[in-house]
């Protein structure tokens, strides 16, 4: 899948065949998890220290047939320093952080 960020710019990216397609930039985010796939945000930025690539934190949900965030999921499991009792807490931030359910704010385009 080849990702085309503008007019001299393009990447190539893994998504899981059974991944919704992108919807259209403002459209209700669908989880087609191509954001993610393709650099990381400001949460995986900050707190996984990841500053290019897919994002490690990226979760492919089987049984939904999407894409997760999986600091929203369980960010225990990617934060050694964050005690699974403030796991839920932190999971509400990151919610907040990332507007995850709200509209898909990626303007990439797939050729
Ligand atoms: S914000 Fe857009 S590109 Fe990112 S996962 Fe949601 S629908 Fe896909
Ligand atoms: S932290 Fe979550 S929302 Fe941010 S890039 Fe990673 S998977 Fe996507």
């Amino acid at each position: 899948m080849t990702l085309q960020r503008d007019q001299s710019e393009q990447q190539i990216l893994w998504l899981h065949p059974a991944a919704p397609a992108k919807p259209a930039t403002g459209a209700p985010c669908n989880g087609c998890g191509l954001c993610c796939a393709a650099e990381p945000c400001p949460v995986a930025f900050l707190f996984l220290w990841q500053r290019k690539g897919r994002c490690r934190a990226l979760e492919w949900d089987a049984e939904a047939g999407l894409y997760r965030c999986g600091m929203l999921l369980q960010p225990d499991a990617y934060l050694f320093w964050l005690p699974h009792i403030a796991s839920g807490w932190f999971s509400r931030r990151v919610r907040r952080w990332i507007a995850a359910g709200t509209a898909c704010d990626s303007e990439a385009e797939l050729v």
